[in-house]
């Protein structure tokens, strides 16, 4: 067993965790009130040729793989959330089941754009009464002999205002009394549709977080992605992946948080002695420094079996939720260590908690995780 890094992981996390604290961390704070995109950051990314990262070169990909994709949504989640689910999401929910599941033509026309940070990547499953139950979509598709129409409405969907297209799933027929859901790859830019970007959100304020509203879109049927009824099982699949960037976006936070309280735990004074000089202090930054290790090897063991063409949805669902878990722990302690400071904003750590809390919720809430725990182990 082998737990060191690659060289290329260790030259990818250096390179991450630089352009993080120069270039991530110092406008952070700032996005956060504004809720701008961070729009010159990916710019950046994309002449990085981070975009594309895990996707083969043949497409303008880099050929990496999910270890090193995990390492970069860590780094820059460390400096900000938002960016780290914006990239998570491009390339997770985006720019995978279209490499997974496109034909080679579909991968030609829209693997490039994903690569080249052109377009960026969206994925919309969720609508306003399926989420959990992603199986009760209810975006419907009429036919004609070369065209699927498509009407529906999808929630909380990452970076569709910054996406030319997003695979999307819709129900395209019922068959032995059950739905047929199929994904359909559509263009943003089409007749009848619209993206809304007006959420008010807890945290992850700079995250581009939308409604999708199809009404009467008209796509040419060679948009189908994958087999036609498999859009379900092919989306069950993208979120397995999904999650190993979230679990990944959890210990950068978690990090983040950790290392502020660590050090304003040594500054700080109180009763003449600095608050790290507690012991109630030190244990609390030992369980956190302990769960963000656990869930760091978690993560990157899922990768690791992902890369290995081994099954890897329970251990892919076990990091997502121990290390969202740990993380809102984490986040919870540290504001605990600041003290008052902890709850200003300037301290950053409040930012981590809000951040967060949407790592138990999105891509499988915490509870639909340990249904597939539960269902991985046999125990149903
Ligand atoms: C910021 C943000 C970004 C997102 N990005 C995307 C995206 O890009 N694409 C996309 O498709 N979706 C996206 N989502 C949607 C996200 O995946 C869903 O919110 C999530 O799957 C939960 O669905 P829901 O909100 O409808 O909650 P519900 O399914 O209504 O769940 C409500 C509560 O009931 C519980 N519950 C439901 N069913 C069960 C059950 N069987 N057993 C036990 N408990 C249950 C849940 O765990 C939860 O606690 C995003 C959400 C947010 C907030």
């Amino acid at each position: 067993m082998n737990f060191d890094l690659t060289q290329e992981q260790k030259m990818i996390q250096k390179t991450m965790r630089e352009f993080s604290q120069e270039v991530v961390a110092p406008g952070a704070l700032d996005r956060d009130r504004t809720k701008e995109f961070p729009v010159d950051i990916f710019r950046q990314l994309s002449e990085m040729g981070m975009m594309g990262l895990p996707f083969p070169e043949e497409f303008g990909g880099a050929g990496a793989d999910t270890t090193s994709f995990a390492i970069v949504t860590e780094e820059l989640s460390r400096a900000c959330g938002s960016t780290g689910i914006t990239y998570s999401a491009h390339i997770s929910l985006g720019g995978a089941p279209i490499n997974l599941f496109g034909t080679q033509e579909q991968k030609e026309k829209y693997l490039p754009q994903i690569c080249s940070g052109e377009s960026f990547g969206a994925f919309g499953l969720t609508e306003p009464n399926a989420g959990s139950d992603a199986g009760g979509t209810q975006t419907s598709v009429k036919e004609t002999d070369d065209s699927f129409i498509i009407n529906g409405n999808k929630s909380y969907i990452t970076n569709a205002s910054h996406a030319k297209f997003l695979a999307l799933t819709a129900v395209t027929g019922v068959k032995d009394g059950k739905k047929e859901i199929s994904a359909i790859i559509v263009p943003t830019d089409a007749d009848g549709f619209t993206v809304i970007d007006n959420y008010e959100k807890m945290g992850l304020h700079s995250s581009n977080t939308t409604e999708l509203v199809l009404e009467d879109v008209k796509v040419p049927k060679e948009n189908l992605l994958g087999k036609r009824g498999e859009g379900f099982r092919q989306f069950l699949i993208t979120l397995d992946g999904g999650r190993i960037g979230i679990a990944a976006m959890a210990v950068g936070i978690a990090q983040a948080a950790y290392e502020r309280a660590l050090s304003y735990s040594k500054e700080r004074q109180q009763f003449g002695r600095s608050i790290a000089s507690f012991q109630v202090t030190q244990f609390k930054l030992a369980d956190m420094a302990m769960k963000i290790e656990l869930a760091r090897t978690m993560t990157y063991k899922a990768a690791w079996l992902k890369d290995q063409g081994r099954k890897f949805t329970k251990e892919a669902s076990m990091a997502k939720l121990y290390a969202s878990e740990i993380c809102m722990e984490v986040c919870d302690q540290a504001i605990q260590i600041h003290g008052g400071y902890g709850y200003m904003k300037e301290y950053h750590v409040e930012r981590f908690l809000r951040d967060a809390k949407l790592l138990e919720i999105g891509e499988g809430t915490s509870e639909i995780q340990r249904t597939v725990i539960s269902r991985e182990i046999g125990a149903y």
